[in-house]
């Protein structure tokens, strides 16, 4: 893979229109956006449609010119990590080591108040053993997608090219779709995947611009947290342990291999370039504080605290369980998003953290207005949760650490998905409420649009287009009105419902049992 920020071969003018022999034309697919959605369509492509096009070529645009350490950290389902494993990218996650992610056996959820248990979301049968060979795996985005891109580099017909932040689409005279980025380049292909995520300028600009998305009115508050080193752990796979082992050495395998901890910490990992490998930005806001005092979390890897002012997740997100995740999911005023937000973006730290002599009166102003805003976070989080019965809980309510602002955004269902020669997948088509497994619909649609486009190679794109919403519309719906039914109860409520929400969620639990573990054994591979 080579990174290219200058001009292009394909900037500013058209590529060869496509040959109809299948076997010797070159099908040029352009993808939009780098995240999960983008990196899996470009490798799902690769396995499913270039046995039959040997000359495909894949370039992915990537708005961002360096990869950040912001986003926290993520859940990946049975399913997920199952499509992961088909893709190559669980192997690389393993080559990581402990930095690979924490195995997820459960999600046990308890009361906030009163400590008491309301049941559990288990990736695994009562055996311990994960669903169909895979449990959930709590890992940090940006380890992900250094593992999705270590993939990426083995495949010589597909490239990333960073810095190139869509900007609009238009039609040329002969048809073709041709896509316009911000720094005046443009680029045209045979076929466009829309991957850019829940404010897709891809859909708002050309597809379907009468879906934006919209804010839910609850926000995640995130930080990460250095726990004490834990007794050594017996055995721990990301599978069951039939699974082949992982390697504990955070510095073996690719170029990409490096320590959470380290690159929190060292300012001389805060550029991290090759040729051949993506520039890392520091989120300098980036949050890691010592625990002298805190107690340990009462649960095993990930647990779900319930009160009715908000939830509060804590999840250990390394292998060696040595940084805890924490997450309070509440509900955030739309008004006070842009005096609660810290610019997280590549740019915005690069720029703040940019080595100086001198403080400029503006790096002054910045510093305040980060510290004032770490400072009503931290006062958000404490209002919520100091008052809790669970002494855990008050720990984390009163820790002296940096929260960050994430508002969680959807995009309503129904609306298009394609037009001409473009398609949207991942959020960018059907962003919904997280409930720890929407990457696992992101990376379904990667799958299942490849494998149907392969299978309908000879057809026209509107005639694939049809076939891929066919088998896909339903389920995404249907997962949406789950997705927004559970969100729903993150939000603030009084004390009756308070209590409802306590006394009904082991009910909920086991009601929704058989449809999680029909999620969970999915297979996009089956279409
Ligand atoms: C706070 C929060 C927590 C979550 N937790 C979980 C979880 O635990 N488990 C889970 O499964 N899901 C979770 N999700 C949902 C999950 O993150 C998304 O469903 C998933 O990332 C979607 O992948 P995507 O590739 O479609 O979009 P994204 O991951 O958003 O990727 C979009 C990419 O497109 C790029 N891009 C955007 N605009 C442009 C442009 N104009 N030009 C070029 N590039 C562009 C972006 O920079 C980005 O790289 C969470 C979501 C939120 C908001």
């Amino acid at each position: 893979m080579r990174l290219q920020k200058d001009s292009e071969p394909w900037d500013g003018f058209v590529l060869p229109v496509s040959i109809p022999d299948p076997s010797t034309r070159t099908r040029i697919v352009l993808i939009v956006g780098a995240g999960i959605a983008g990196i899996a369509s470009a490798l799902a492509l690769a396995h499913e449609l270039k046995p039959h096009e040997p000359n495909l070529q894949i370039t992915i645009f990537e708005r961002h010119e360096v990869l950040s350490t912001s986003g926290g950290a993520i859940n990946l389902t049975p399913v997920a990590q199952r499509h992961l494993d088909r893709l190559g990218v669980l192997s690389e996650l393993d080559r990581q080591g402990a930095d690979g992610g924490a195995d997820v056996d459960s999600i046990e959820l308890f009361s906030s108040r009163s400590g008491r248990s309301l049941g559990s979301i288990d990736f695994t049968d009562g055996n311990g053993n994960g669903v169909n060979g895979y449990k959930g795996r709590r890992v940090m985005r940006i380890v992900l997608s250094l593992a999705m891109l270590s993939v990426v580099e083995r495949h010589p017909n597909m490239r990333i090219v960073y810095g190139k932040k869509l900007a609009g689409v238009s039609e040329s005279p002969d048809g073709q779709t041709v896509l316009h980025f911000e720094d005046s380049t443009s680029a045209t292909g045979d076929l466009v995947l829309g991957c850019d995520g829940v404010h897709s300028a891809l859909r708002t600009s050309y597809v379907d611009p009468s879906r934006p998305s919209e804010y839910t009115g609850l926000s995640f508050l995130q930080t990460t947290i250095d726990t004490p080193p834990p007794p050594p752990l017996k055995s721990h796979s990301a599978r069951n342990s039939t699974s082949r082992p992982s390697t504990s050495n955070s510095t073996l395998g690719s170029a990409h291999s490096y320590s959470i901890r380290s690159l929190r910490k060292s300012p001389s990992l805060s550029t991290h370039t090759s040729s051949s490998t993506p520039n890392i930005s520091l989120d300098p806001s980036s949050p890691c504080s010592q625990l002298p005092t805190m107690r340990p979390p009462p649960f095993k890897s990930t647990g779900l605290a319930l009160s009715r002012h908000g939830d509060l997740l804590g999840s250990y997100c390394d292998r060696s369980h040595s940084t805890l995740f924490l997450a309070a999911i509440v509900q955030i005023n739309e008004s006070l998003l842009s005096r609660y937000r810290i610019d997280t973006s590549p740019s915005a730290s690069s720029a703040s953290s940019s080595p100086s002599q001198y403080l400029t009166p503006s790096h002054v102003d910045e510093t305040r207005r980060r510290l004032a805003i770490q400072a009503a976070l931290q006062g958000e989080i404490h209002s919520r949760f100091s008052h809790a019965g669970h002494p855990w809980i008050r720990d984390v309510a009163n820790l002296k650490t940096n929260w960050m602002l994430y508002p969680v955004y959807q995009v309503r269902p129904g609306g298009r998905w394609s037009r001409g020669k473009v398609i949207l997948l991942g959020d960018a088509a059907h962003a919904m409420p997280p409930r720890d497994e929407s990457a696992a619909y992101a990376l379904d649609d990667a799958i299942m649009f490849s494998r149907i486009l392969a299978h309908h190679r000879d057809e026209s794109l509107p005639e694939v287009f049809a076939r891929y919403e066919a088998v896909r519309r339903a389920a995404v719906e249907e997962a949406f009105s789950e997705a927004g039914r559970m969100w729903n109860t993150h939000r603030d409520m009084g004390f009756l419902e308070g209590r409802w929400k306590e006394w009904t969620m082991p009910w909920v639990l086991w009601k929704n049992r058989g449809a999680r573990n029909a999620a969970w054994t999915f297979d996009a591979y089956d279409v």
